[in-house]
């Protein structure tokens, strides 16, 4: 496998499905954040045939992972602390969602007010299903495949 350094202090998502590395990049916003990243594109994989791989070297509590489990809860999290894999994060939909996603209801605040925040609450975990906290405007994911 490719090796991009070892990280001292960081996480590595590994298993991201090819081609959404630059998204999660986005997601995460790494492009805000002053560390160093390394995005791995279309990487071999025995399970997946590719997959992208980002490695962040930072502080891990100054990343929001829970995101990753809205964008994809198979993405393998390995928190890395001395340069080992001290621990690996369970990926879980989060309950509620700031500024990831917007509202698309035009008449609803948050499309009228200016610098409000985006909130959406799982409203059905089945079906992932959120809704905004304003108006109740229903967003779900396009990907439903397991
Ligand atoms: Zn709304």
């Amino acid at each position: 496998m490719l090796n991009v350094g070892r990280l001292n202090e960081g996480v590595v998502l590994d298993h991201i499905e090819a081609g959404k590395s630059m998204s999660i990049y986005k997601y995460l916003k790494l492009d805000k954040m002053d560390c160093c990243v390394a995005i791995i594109k279309n990487a071999h994989s025995n399970k997946m045939g590719k997959k992208d791989i980002i490695k962040v070297e930072c502080p891990i509590d100054e990343l929001d992972l829970n995101v990753l489990g809205f964008i994809d809860h198979r993405i393998t999290v390995n928190i890395i602390q001395n340069g080992t894999i001290v621990a690996k994060k369970e990926l879980n939909l989060p309950k509620k969602l700031v500024n990831i996603i917007s509202c698309k209801n035009p008449r609803c605040i948050t499309s009228i007010e200016q610098g409000l925040d985006q909130v959406f609450f799982l409203a059905d975990k089945e079906r992932e299903i959120y809704r905004c906290q304003y108006c109740e405007e229903k967003y779900q994911s396009s990907k439903k495949k397991k």
